[in-house]
């Protein structure tokens, strides 16, 4: 690009993305990349979904991209649980899925009251054990991302899987749920609601939640209104700042509230994680590519109390 990347609106922000930082593009050719996530196994790698083509890449330093799993069901977003088993979404089975360390495969949602789920679209563990994922319906709509079909399901609701493996709605009031994440002391859950995509009077915001001793959510606001474009996948870092995929980059936030720059990207963020062989490099996927960028903050480290 031309220019800087770094786009400062705060000076706490030049701190962490260098006026000089660059964009690095690893790998192009997807059709809609999504779901990056990290592992420090094997020498560090990364995996990430391509929805349009069904399959989810492997990338990493020492043998670039390789094809990780060919027929991904249509997988979107991804997370590792705590002993960093991979946990994906599925738009094509509507499952949320385990990926057992010998490859076998443990379904972990596939309904809510005996009907099908509409397209699990990004997952996040909390280290109590228990994984919360969000229920659009994109991939029920466009035969780009799933098979088209019905919804099942009285509304598009983020859930959580207790550890007894029960699925538990847990907010109902959402037009498109997609990616949330949560903060450091896991207190707070943010979730995204992308409606406006196919809507222009729904939302383009991230909502924040306090997280109750029984797993219920309380107390919604809105923490970030996203423009241009929607809202996607976001994560936080170890400081607490939430880093939000939007139409021209990655919008980062202060946990008041106040945001404190972007990032420039020319396609459309879809997700982002952070990760590398020291956890300082941001790693977006962004409509047909994969790109990274050095920072100087790294991925939560979950701090529960
Ligand atoms: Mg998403």
């Amino acid at each position: 690009m031309v220019g800087s990347i770094s786009v400062p609106e705060d000076r706490r922000f030049e701190a962490l993305v260098s006026p000089t930082a660059e964009l690095e593009r690893l790998h192009t050719g997807c059709g809609w990349a999504e779901g990056p996530v990290w592992s420090d196994a094997d020498g560090g790698f990364l995996l990430f979904s391509d929805i349009y083509n069904h399959v989810m890449l492997r990338w990493s330093e020492a043998g670039g991209i390789e094809v990780f799993r060919a027929d991904s069901n249509f997988s979107n977003g991804n997370t590792r649980d705590r002993e960093g088993r991979l946990i994906s979404c599925e738009h094509g089975s509507r499952h949320v899925v385990l990926t057992e360390a010998d490859g076998r495969r443990v379904v972990i949602a596939d309904r809510y009251q005996g009907r099908r789920l509409n397209s699990p679209n990004d997952v996040v563990v909390r280290s109590d054990g228990t994984i919360w994922f969000t229920d659009p319906t994109y991939g029920i709509i466009s035969p780009l991302e799933g098979y088209p079909a019905a919804s099942e399901q009285p509304g598009h609701w983020v859930y959580r899987v207790g550890t007894d493996r029960e699925v538990r709605p847990v907010a109902t009031d959402f037009v498109q749920p997609n990616g949330l994440a949560f903060s450091c002391d896991e207190r707070t859950l943010y979730v995204a609601d992308s409606g406006f995509s196919h809507d222009p009077t729904a939302p383009h915001h991230v909502r924040a939640f306090d997280v109750e001793d029984d797993g219920s959510l309380a107390r919604s606001r809105v923490f970030a209104d996203i423009a241009p474009g929607v809202p996607d996948g976001l994560r936080v870092d170890e400081d607490d700042r939430v880093w939000i995929s939007a139409g021209d980059g990655v919008h980062c936030y202060a946990p008041d509230g106040v945001r404190l720059g972007r990032i420039l990207v020319p396609e459309t963020v879809a997700n982002l994680c952070f990760g590398g062989a020291d956890g300082h490099t941001l790693f977006l996927t962004a409509t047909t590519s994969l790109y990274r960028v050095r920072v100087a903050t790294r991925g939560t480290v979950p701090r529960p109390h």
